[in-house]
């Protein structure tokens, strides 16, 4: 079926798409010209237009050289209604003579003012049977349509159909393959190069420094402070309008011929081509730092970011594109660990640290294939009685050739790898075992409590309340005797899920103890919002109570506040008798530290236990 037209839907001259003009521009313009003339020379008229609809919406035209204004002009003709009268005849209209035409006033009274004296027009359809527009004649003079001169003009609508529709084909293609490839190279959200591109100049760049150009070129590594809990509180969407901005600020803070590029996540890079020195990679970085700070806008909140960026040069003794912008992510890491908000320098230092460090990777991943690790114990004291109340369980590391490590060297490097998780499994179940063994076999030892670490990773693994469960149905451990211990950075800006896990680990009658308090940014305000069993004040404050006035008085108020709101307090590192009778006139429940026991082997703890020792 045809489809009716209006005129509304026939601009003639209509301006050219772009994709036209680049397309098929001016060689559709030309091949419809020369259909046109075939047209009106084969069927001896003065003018005629070939107007297209739809997508393809333009108007071609020629005139006989004697006329060149009428085939102009003719297109007044196709906007009065023309176009409507072909379709309504059956896609051919033919008109001997325009003076006497009668079946519509508009349209005669157009061809008496253009000097029309006879017309043909017929529908040019697409293969769907729409019509794809319309191919008409125009003679100055009344004339006869014969049937040969209509032949030729069907003959010339379809060639003219035809070519219309090869091109729009080949264009739609073209413009596919390009979209693909433009969408293979770029990021979906930001519309920023993605990272295969951004390895593509970058190795450009390194290729063109090589050849001898004696201009360096840098690479920024950017990676949003914080992004986790971005979106935690605006959500993924509010998260996207926060990354779809910075792509944008970015852009403003490199020149032309610069790149910025979104490698994943909250990660971005920027490659810098042609700098003199680190000063202009340091300026960037400012640059970059000042952009974001000022104030995000989501929804109706107001969000100022920071970045820890990595800075790399060319002349940093490396030309391979990957380890480029690996030394670039090793000094972003550099600045996060420093704090965030700033950037780092990669420098040789960092490039040995990182080799340790990778060392260090693999021996944790081979160490925990072959049992190297070992639980020490370390007993928490009932500040009353002086008998062992509990035991603390602090892994170490027996290393094959290099002695024992402690925590402090390898858990942070376990707990961005990953590998904390099935270490911190073994530790639970190994603990567990253990303790509820000494609660069997000794007398004094049967209500004792077990304490265990959880890192911020571990404690967020969403099978944890699960595993926990398992464990201690697995080794007959009672719930109520054990105490996961986790620092404020488990729960601070970690947002619902992890007050959650707390709820969940508390209905299996776990206890939950807040570990450390007192480093960091330790507040008392946030206590009572917390669901906490007890808190563990931290060793540096409980060592210096003998000594100094304010730490004493410090001290002293955490425990009147934890023990006000129905919390138990432990403090950590008792040294000395004086500290141990200064926590015991203020009440405190329990104590840990050198002065009772340092932390010891399975077998020394199962002596002092057996020992029956008190303090
Ligand atoms: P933490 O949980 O605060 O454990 C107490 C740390 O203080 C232990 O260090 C212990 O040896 C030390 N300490 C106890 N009393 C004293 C004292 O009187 N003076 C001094 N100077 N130090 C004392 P350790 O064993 O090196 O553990 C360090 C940290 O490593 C632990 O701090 C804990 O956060 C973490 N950690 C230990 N074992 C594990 C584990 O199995 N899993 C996880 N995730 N973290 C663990
Ligand atoms: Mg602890
Ligand atoms: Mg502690």
């Amino acid at each position: 079926m045809i489809s009716l037209l209006t005129a509304q839907d026939l601009p003639l001259s209509a301006p050219v798409a772009p994709q036209d003009r680049t397309l098929l521009g001016g060689t559709l313009a030309a091949s419809m010209e020369r259909m046109i003339r075939i047209a009106v020379d084969g069927t001896g008229a003065t003018s005629g237009v070939i107007a297209l609809l739809g997508n393809d919406r333009r108007c071609f035209q020629y005139g006989h050289p004697a006329l060149p204004w009428m085939a102009h002009d003719c297109g007044t003709l196709i906007r009065c209604g023309l176009l409507s009268l072909t379709v309504e005849n059956g896609g051919v209209l033919s008109i001997g003579d325009a003076h006497e035409f009668s079946h519509d006033e508009d349209v005669r009274r157009a061809a008496a003012a253009l000097g029309v004296g006879s017309l043909t027009s017929i529908v040019m359809p697409r293969s769907d049977g729409t019509v794809l527009g319309m191919l008409c004649v125009f003679a100055d003079a009344p004339r006869d349509w014969t049937e040969v001169r209509m032949r030729t003009l069907h003959d010339v609508a379809e060639m003219a159909s035809t070519e219309v529709h090869l091109r729009r084909a080949l264009a739609e293609r073209e413009s596919r393959e390009r979209q693909l490839q433009h969408d293979s190279l770029h990021d979906g959200l930001t519309g920023l190069p993605n990272r295969s591109l951004f390895m593509r100049r970058l190795s450009d760049a390194a290729q063109r420094v090589k050849r001898g150009d004696d201009s360096l070129f840098a690479v920024l590594f950017l990676d949003l402070d914080d992004f986790k809990q971005v979106n935690d509180k605006y959500g993924h969407r509010g998260g996207d309008e926060i990354l779809i901005e910075t792509a944008r600020r970015l852009g403003d803070c490199i020149r032309g011929g610069d790149l910025v590029a979104r490698l994943g996540g909250d990660e971005f890079a920027i490659l810098l081509e042609r700098v003199s020195d680190a000063r202009d990679g340091a300026m960037v970085a400012d640059r970059v730092q000042a952009a974001l700070r000022e104030p995000f806008v989501v929804g109706s909140c107001s969000h100022v970011a920071t970045a820890s960026i990595g800075v790399v040069l060319s002349s940093s003794g490396t030309f391979q594109p990957d380890q480029l912008l690996r030394n670039a992510d090793m000094a972003m890491y550099r600045a996060k660990s420093a704090g965030r908000a700033r950037f780092e320098m990669f420098d040789r230092a960092m490039h040995a640290d990182a080799l340790a460090r990778l060392q260090l990777e693999q021996d944790l991943q081979r160490a925990l294939d072959a049992d190297e690790f070992e639980l020490y114990y370390q007993p928490i004291v009932s500040l009353a009685t002086g008998r062992i109340a509990g035991v603390e369980a602090l892994v170490r590391w027996c290393r094959q050739d290099d002695g024992v490590a402690s925590p402090g060297d390898f858990i942070p490097v376990a707990e961005e790898t990953g590998l904390i998780v099935p270490l911190g499994r073994w530790v639970l179940s190994e603990a567990c075992r253990q303790v509820r063994a000494w609660q069997l076999a000794i007398g004094q030892a049967q209500s004792i409590t077990l304490a265990v670490n959880l890192s911020v990773r571990e404690f967020s693994e969403p099978e944890l309340v699960s595993q926990v469960s398992t464990i201690l149905a697995d080794t007959g451990m009672e719930a109520s005797a054990l105490r996961l211990e986790i620092t404020e950075s488990a729960i601070i800006g970690q947002g619902h899920p992890a007050l959650q896990t707390i709820a969940d680990l508390r209905a299996l009658g776990v206890q939950i103890h807040l570990d450390d308090f007192g480093t960091g940014y330790s507040a008392l305000s946030y206590l009572h919002r917390l669901p906490l069993d007890a808190v563990k004040v931290d060793r540096g404050t409980i060592s210096i109570i003998d000594r100094e006035e304010r730490p004493l008085k410090v001290v002293q108020s955490i425990i009147g506040l934890v023990r006000a709101l129905g919390m138990g307090v432990v403090a950590e590192g008792i040294a000395t008798p004086a500290q141990l009778d200064l926590l015991r006139a203020m009440g405190c429940d329990l104590g840990q530290g050198y002065l009772f026991s340092p932390p010891c082997s399975a077998a020394a703890m199962g002596r002092l236990l057996s020992s029956g020792q008190t303090w």
